[in-house]
């Protein structure tokens, strides 16, 4: 487990609300409504490639550092719109590099980032929305209400804050560096986002930009089996699902939009992933849940429901909350499990409690941080 300090190290609004700024952000527009929103302004497309360079590859937020634009451009520019990260209402440093942080939004809500560094990558934990509409019932976002899906600016928003944080700015030429990788298994349902999650996600991809290649980039989904099929064809990201349980009924229980879109299902529309079975394995995540999902009998059910679909597994040791209705699995059981699972043929590897520390408490920030501003009367 990682020591993280309970005290911020800084608070900042976002900008727009310190000076009640009414100029448009230029975040999080499509390449096409830049151009568009730019030629409004009067302004060539040429203009609008120069300035996505400036914002997505060297990550300016400032028109006056945009030097191949004249300079009465870059003041008009500065006039008309802005440049605007989420504001960050706390940043939790661990030694090993690991950081989170707590963002505020324009309108007061916040979400949650975490980038988890490894040997030769980092993976930025994206949210897509502020809460979520689905009740799983071992997970503390499911606990809160849906407040409002992120914008397309507020997604991407989240990486760039995390580049600024740790200035990797131009964006890197060598692959292995501290934020490799995005994975949208922060707070909410992306597939119930899906139009703001694809057009921050085609932002990112971008070679002109942030240049992420889509296989860097992993949604996970709690199943909208109807969504999974435009995931594929529109993003082509790596597609991640949150198992958790090989039948209907315990299923049901944990992820309940089971009862809408049942195991069957669910399964047959990842089969159909392009490219599920060779190069772009799925990864089935399942949360080890004492005395609920975690025997042998289960391990031997997930392998025969998986191996056709050349699956990959992870393992999540369950992260408890306060009220949590459940409780990890032993180690001793996990292993077990695990051990089933990778002589049954698919690869297993079960997520070490240092990045399960850091990743389930997705969500515990957020409600931490809302206590404290409650008034106490
Ligand atoms: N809403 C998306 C992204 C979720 S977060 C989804 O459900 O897939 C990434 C993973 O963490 C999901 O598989 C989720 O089920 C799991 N998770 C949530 N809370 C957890 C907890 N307390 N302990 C362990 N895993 C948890
Ligand atoms: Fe929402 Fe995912 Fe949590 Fe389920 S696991 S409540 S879908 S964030």
């Amino acid at each position: 487990m990682i020591a993280l300090p309970t005290e911020p190290l800084q608070i900042e609004e976002p900008a727009a609300l310190r000076r009640n700024d009414l100029r448009p952000n230029l975040i999080g527009l499509s390449r096409a409504g830049l151009e568009g929103t730019l030629a409004e302004a009067g302004l060539e497309p040429f203009r609008a490639r120069q300035v996505w360079h400036w914002i997505y590859w060297h990550g300016v937020t400032d028109f006056g550092r945009m030097t191949n634009i004249a300079r009465p451009v870059r003041e008009r520019l500065a006039e008309l719109f802005r440049i605007d990260r989420p504001g960050i209402a706390s940043e939790q440093r661990s030694a090993d590099g690991t950081r989170k942080w707590l963002l505020r939004f324009e309108d007061g809500n916040e979400a949650e980032t975490v980038n988890i560094p490894e040997a030769d990558r980092g993976s930025v934990c994206v949210s897509s929305q502020v809460g979520c509409t689905l009740t799983c019932s071992f997970c503390h976002t499911g606990t809160q209400k849906l407040v409002r899906n992120l914008t397309p600016a507020e997604i991407v928003g989240q990486f760039m804050v995390a580049r600024d944080s740790y200035g990797e700015w131009p964006t890197p030429i060598e692959t292995t560096r501290m934020l490799s990788n995005i994975v949208m298994m922060g707070m909410g349902e992306p597939l119930y986002n899906f139009d703001n999650v694809a057009q921050a996600l085609r932002i990112v991809m971008d070679d002109q930009g942030i240049a992420l290649g889509r296989r860097r980039i992993t949604l996970s989904t709690s199943g909208v089996v109807p969504m999974i099929p435009r995931v594929g064809v529109e993003l082509d990201v790596n597609l991640a699902v949150s198992l958790h349980a090989v039948t209907d009924e315990v299923r049901d229980l944990l992820v309940p939009i089971n009862k809408k879109w049942p195991i069957a299902e669910l399964l047959a529309a990842c089969a159909a992933y392009p490219g599920a079975k060779n190069s772009r394995r799925i990864t089935f995540e399942y949360t080890m849940l004492k005395g609920v999902n975690d025997s042998d009998q289960d391990a031997r059910e997930l392998v025969r429901l998986l191996v056709p679909l050349h699956a990959k597994v992870n393992l999540i040791p369950f992260n408890p909350w306060p009220g949590a209705p459940y409780e990890c699995s032993s180690n001793n059981r996990i292993h077990r499990f695990a051990e089933i699972v990778n002589n049954g043929g698919l690869s297993a590897p079960v997520r070490t409690p240092r990045g399960r520390d850091i990743l389930a408490a997705c969500g515990q920030l957020r409600s931490a941080s809302e206590r404290a501003r409650r008034p106490t009367s």
